[in-house]
């Protein structure tokens, strides 16, 4: 046994004798019981200690002193979280510890000991003003892709000195502390006590965007097919996503790329990839040539309308809170706050997917002018931010039988058995 742990078993004790240990228990919000579950002794056994009836042993001493330091330092944490102070740690991108903090009055905000109180940050300028351009840059419809090459092209490293990557920036981007909140384990905490590089709207917004299933496209690592995941199967009660796979009937230099329902063994269809992808880039080229394809882009007016959309979202979460603390307080029933629970949800379902709408209005903007020049310079992210801005896709059932001269292994394919939903009708005559 080390001198360290020594002198823990001295101090232990002799907190337990006069009292102080069980007031630092208590004050860490331990009970007896659960001390006493913890160091496996029978609760009894932890009040005789706390009473000063018996003298734990050594052993015992030892792992009493070691919980309540532990116990101590947590509580310790919880009150910087609920002061809204930094728990520290690697400081976050945007900011930075304030070594000389002010209060609201322009004080200097010093703790009982007269030294500047820690935990306090500050605004990094260059690191927040990129990541509010990052957060309006998805509220205008940007990927991550894009923004992370961006942040990396003009030299923006992450807090730890590295280049980004598009899961890195999701990362930062739907922090709360970014509009001012604090988050403790996971959960929305109150109000920081640092500086914020957006306002809430605009942070929800983004954070929403970036939350919704309906834009991670790329469950994966990374998509490197123009359709997978948004393609989706016609089979009569499947519409399920479609993926790439090798096809398995040809083998050899005949083996080629399909996308595949995933339903069952074998999936319920596949369809040739690359003739399929000439489909819809074609599809995708030629509506935007039209001379109304202007009129698919979200009038200007629409940004007030997605600001709008962001404060309707945020009232909505707001009144489920409430309607949350009336139930627990026993104000309403269970099958009202049910109910109530029931209609926000289809609420929020509904103001998710306009805000989605609106932001995803401009992926569209590069395609004007010289659509094929654009699709040619766009990046995968990009172009299949495009073809899902612009339709939906099914794969049909193939048609019976095959067409003239078509030989085994050839790839089959008609245009026929795939259904192209515009998602804005264009007016005049479809291209499909
Ligand atoms: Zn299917």
């Amino acid at each position: 046994m080390n001198r360290r742990d020594l002198a823990l078993i001295q101090s232990t004790r002799a907190a337990l004798a006069d009292g102080s240990a069980k007031r630092q228990r208590a004050q860490a919000g331990v009970r007896q019981v659960e001390l006493a579950a913890l160091l496996k002794v029978a609760q009894s056994t932890v009040s005789q200690w706390e009473n000063g009836v018996r003298v734990p042993a050594a052993d015992d001493a030892l792992a009493y002193g070691r919980a309540l330091a532990a116990l101590a330092r947590l509580a310790a944490r919880a009150e910087v979280a609920a002061d809204g102070r930094w728990l520290g740690g690697k400081r976050p991108f945007g900011w930075e510890p304030d070594p000389a903090p002010l209060g609201d009055d322009g004080e200097p905000l010093l703790d009982d000991d007269g030294l500047p109180v820690k935990g306090v940050l500050r605004l990094r300028q260059s690191e927040a003003d990129a990541l509010a351009g990052g957060l309006r840059a998805v509220l205008a419809g940007a990927t991550l892709a894009s923004i992370s090459r961006d942040w990396n092209a003009r030299g923006i490293l992450t807090s730890q000195g590295n280049q980004w990557h598009p899961r890195e920036v999701g990362r930062v981007l739907r922090r709360p502390r970014n509009a001012g909140l604090m988050e403790h384990q996971g959960r929305i905490t109150g109000q920081a006590q640092w500086p914020a590089v957006v306002d809430e709207p605009t942070w929800r917004g983004a954070a929403a965007i970036l939350g919704d299933p309906a834009r991670r496209t790329t469950p994966g690592p990374a998509s490197r097919h123009l359709l997978s995941w948004i393609a989706r199967c016609g089979v009569r009660g499947c519409g399920g996503p479609v993926i790439c796979t090798s096809s398995s009937r040809a083998s050899g230099a005949g083996r080629r790329l399909v996308y595949r329902c995933r339903e069952g063994a074998r999936g319920h269809l596949s369809r040739d990839k690359a003739a399929l992808d000439a489909m819809v880039e074609a599809l995708v080229i030629g509506r935007m040539s039209r001379d109304d394809a202007g009129d698919l882009l979200v009038k200007p007016e629409d940004g007030d309308g997605l600001t709008a959309l962001v404060r309707e979202k945020v009232a909505v979460t707001e009144a489920m809170a409430a309607d949350r603390r009336l139930h627990l307080a026993g104000v309403i029933t269970e099958a009202e706050f049910v109910a109530g629970r029931r209609k926000y949800q289809a609420d929020l379902e509904a103001v998710n997917t306009r805000i989605t709408e609106a932001a995803r209005a401009d992926v569209l903007a590069p395609m004007i002018g010289d659509p094929a020049a654009a699709w040619e310079g766009m990046d995968l992210d990009q172009r299949r931010a495009v073809v899902s801005r612009l339709m939906t896709i099914r794969l049909m059932p193939a048609p019976k039988g095959r067409p003239a001269g078509w030989r085994p292994g050839e790839p089959y394919f008609s245009p026929r058995s795939v259904e192209i939903v515009w998602r804005d009708k264009p007016a005049g005559n479809s291209p499909v």
